[in-house]
């Protein structure tokens, strides 16, 4: 059975289950800080990707980083978050994975992160892998092979 889940799961393909773009909320550099907590706030999400104008991959942004940025001594200065940028806090490091990057590939990714952003290979952004897209495939495949 185990074996039949996972020549299951090496075929999908990120593709097949990805978030498109369209749908995913997103921030650009340049954007204050409080659009960026705008967008988060409003979204209900903790971190959402950042892209440049051209629509590139470029980092993601997270709700505790910018609270954190603009703590001061004794309280929150929340005039800064229109005077500093979303380049300022952002997490340049993360990962991101191909359309065509396997699902195995695919979830050694999301164990660390709860979404990974998807890009061209001109790192162009074309949308989001998430952790509950990873689970609700793995279970399906669980349940089929039952
Ligand atoms: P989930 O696995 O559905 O809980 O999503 C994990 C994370 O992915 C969320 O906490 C958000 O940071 C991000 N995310 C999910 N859906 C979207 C979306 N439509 N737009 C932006 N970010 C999203």
């Amino acid at each position: 059975m185990l074996s039949t889940l996972k020549k299951r799961l090496e075929e999908l393909k990120v593709s097949d289950i990805m978030i498109p773009a369209e749908k995913v909320a997103h921030v650009q550099l340049g954007n204050p800080l409080e659009h960026a907590l705008l967008v988060l706030v409003e979204s209900g999400y903790s971190s959402v990707p950042v892209l440049d104008l051209d629509f590139k991959y470029q980092g993601t942004i997270a709700k505790t980083p910018i609270l954190k940025n603009v703590m001061g001594m004794e309280r929150y200065e929340m005039e800064k978050l229109s005077e500093r940028k979303v380049e300022d806090v952002m997490n340049k490091e993360q990962p991101s994975v191909t359309s065509d990057t396997d699902f195995l590939t695919a979830i050694k990714v999301v164990i660390d992160n709860a979404f990974v952003c998807v890009v061209d290979e001109q790192n162009y952004f074309v949308g989001i892998l998430t952790r509950r897209a990873i689970l609700k495939e793995v279970n399906k495949s669980i349940y089929m092979n039952a």
